[in-house]
């Protein structure tokens, strides 16, 4: 990886960044408006009849489900970011090769080259 290389993923991992914090902005705040309703017993200001809650639940499981995926990603992102400031990124964390630019312009976290993923598998 060159200097300017590692410039252009940084920009990269930035833009997925901050396209990922508002996902789990946005997923957070359904997680907790559900949980707060729930908690409350106040269904009356979100829904009329008691059949909804069941929906409710359901929206609140898969909200918390994207949730946890996001944020999963946020951490590789974190860790995409310290790589850079190391200057392992780009790097194989297995056979210590380069990972290849094609393959980190699709999977800009992975920390694996294509040979070693297909060997783990
Ligand atoms: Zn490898």
């Amino acid at each position: 990886m060159t200097k300017k290389d590692l410039v252009q993923f940084e920009k990269i991992l930035q833009g997925k960044y901050e396209e990922c914090k508002k996902n789990v902005d946005y997923y957070k705040k359904i997680v907790r408006e559900t949980t707060t309703k729930e908690a409350s017993g106040d269904h009356s200001a979100y829904s009329f009849h008691m059949a909804d809650q069941g929906t409710d639940a359901q929206e609140r499981e898969k909200a918390f489900m994207f949730y946890a995926r996001e944020e999963k990603y946020l951490k590789q992102l974190d860790d995409a970011f310290e790589r850079i400031k190391l200057g392992t990124f780009g790097i194989c964390r297995v056979c210590g090769k380069d990972i290849g630019r094609e393959r980190l312009e699709a999977v800009p976290t992975t920390t694996i080259c294509y040979d070693c993923k297909i060997k783990e598998s």
